[in-house]
């Protein structure tokens, strides 16, 4: 069974006494609106995986000297790739190199405003969304082999370790990291029915699948939502999964101390409970690979929430909480 932590080990975990005075203010006030990791359900993540969580020295320790910041000035690009088209066989939807957006991208029903959260989150780095050329595509369809399966119930799916190898080589050199987004259904082994994305820190390059983001994805007729409630759903859901494998591309590992987007799940239930932001420990870490200024991120965070204020209200008080800060 998972054991919550206690006020000092957070404290600990984000290496609270190494902090400035006025960092430690700042810290303590963001503190407040973060609840604590509690007990978990029995079939939540942390009750079936036992993980030792990753403190801010952990993090430090570990990957200081390994490339890991994108402060160089020649690395500093998130890239989100549609990969649809690569995977499909017939019927290309290429229009550029790099998106000219419309509300509708793809095959996602939100991506733009996916693309707006994830310029926020991760404030102070480039996010690009890129798919590849016509010339490209006829290319990458000899060079690469995508395995893939037909499931039970129809459904085409592809084997996440062909994918992570094409990213691998196809990645721009001005890449920090780069989460490529299909619609097509994911599987990391013959033996495992799915999975909802997969992020390799080695190489700094993942896959999500928003096939299933879709309340309806199993089942047409039930739950009944309207098409705006679906598109909402879809929206955070896919907002928190990309930012969440972008945060394993930053070589973050899940988090137990607080409710943080970085804490694992096992179900999009679980998803869907979670908070949408990163924890204070996770947003040192972040921080000291990007080096941002905290506040302007939340004003980022906030600009998107307001633009977006029926579907993230609640996170819009949250932002406006942590800004007011006397
Ligand atoms: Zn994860
Ligand atoms: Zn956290």
């Amino acid at each position: 069974m998972f054991q919550p932590p206690t006020l000092d080990e957070c404290q600990q975990a984000l290496e609270f006494t190494s902090l400035s005075d006025h960092e430690k203010t700042c810290k303590c006030y963001q503190s407040q609106y973060f609840d604590q990791l509690t007990e978990q359900l029995w079939g939540n993540w942390l009750n079936q995986h036992k993980e030792s969580g990753q403190t801010f020295r952990n993090f430090m320790d570990k990957h200081q000297d390994d490339d890991l910041y994108c402060k160089q000035e020649e690395r500093r690009v998130v890239y989100i790739y549609l990969l649809d088209n690569v995977l499909m066989d017939g019927q290309v939807d290429t229009t550029a190199q790099e998106i000219q957006f419309k509300d509708r991208i793809g095959n996602h029903p939100c991506l733009k405003k996916v693309i707006e959260f994830l310029r926020a989150f991760y404030w102070g780095v480039t996010v690009k969304a890129m798919q590849p050329s016509e010339k490209q595509l006829s290319d990458y369809r000899n060079q690469f082999k995508f395995t893939n399966r037909i499931t039970s119930f129809g459904k085409k799916q592809f084997l996440t370790s062909d994918i992570i190898n094409f990213l691998k080589q196809v990645k721009p050199k001005d890449c920090y990291c780069m989460l490529a987004l299909t619609s097509f259904d994911l599987y990391p082994k013959e033996d495992w029915n799915y999975v909802f994305g997969i992020a390799n820190m080695t190489h700094q390059v993942g896959v999500i699948s928003h096939s299933r983001f879709d309340p309806n994805f199993m089942n047409k007729f039930y739950p009944i939502l309207s098409e705006k409630e679906k598109e909402e759903l879809i929206l955070k859901r896919s907002c928190k999964l990309a930012a969440h494998e972008i945060g394993h591309l930053f070589k973050f590992k899940h988090c137990i101390y607080y409710d943080c987007l970085m804490n694992g799940y096992n179900s999009l239930e679980e998803v869907d409970g979670t908070f949408i932001d990163i924890c204070p420990i996770e947003i040192r870490k972040l921080k000291e690979s990007i080096g941002f200024d905290e506040q302007e991120r939340f004003g980022k965070m906030r600009e998107f929430f307001k633009g977006n204020e029926e579907c993230f209200g609640k996170e819009l008080e949250f932002v406006e909480k942590i800004l007011s800060k006397p």
